[in-house]
């Protein structure tokens, strides 16, 4: 199960690689960049008809990760540019929620919130 989701996430990056040439050609089209150098070799040109609500969120034509400090441990972590793309491009999450816990606190908020639900009688079907 662990193993198909990788597998899952890699062949999902690929397959935005494999589109960057498309979105790039799609963002000059626009006029939102004037040359394709505008995005760095490391960033994820954000897809304009998949985005929509992405640059209400970050400032650019781009994913490229974010780096925050964590508001519970003040330990400082990053949002990744692949998981910010399926979580504007296929989560069509809020873009008004950015993530504010490094990892490890979210495994422990997520822990305490299983925990919460197990004492109280609470069994996943
Ligand atoms: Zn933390």
């Amino acid at each position: 199960m662990d193993k198909d989701r990788r597998a899952q996430s890699k062949q999902r990056l690929r397959k935005v690689l494999d589109d960057r040439p498309r979105r790039i050609q799609m963002l000059l089209e626009r006029g939102l960049i004037k040359n394709a150098s505008e995005i760095p070799a490391d960033a994820i040109p954000i897809d304009p008809e998949l985005s929509t609500k992405a640059t209400l969120c970050i400032p650019a034509v781009c994913y490229q990760d974010i780096e925050f400090v964590c508001s519970d441990c003040g330990r400082p972590d990053f949002w990744s540019a692949g998981s910010q793309q399926h979580y504007f491009e296929i989560s069509k999450a809020s873009p008004y929620q950015q993530p504010k816990r490094c990892y490890d606190c979210r495994q422990k908020k997520l822990a305490k919130r299983l925990q919460a639900r197990a004492d109280s009688g609470y069994t996943p079907s």
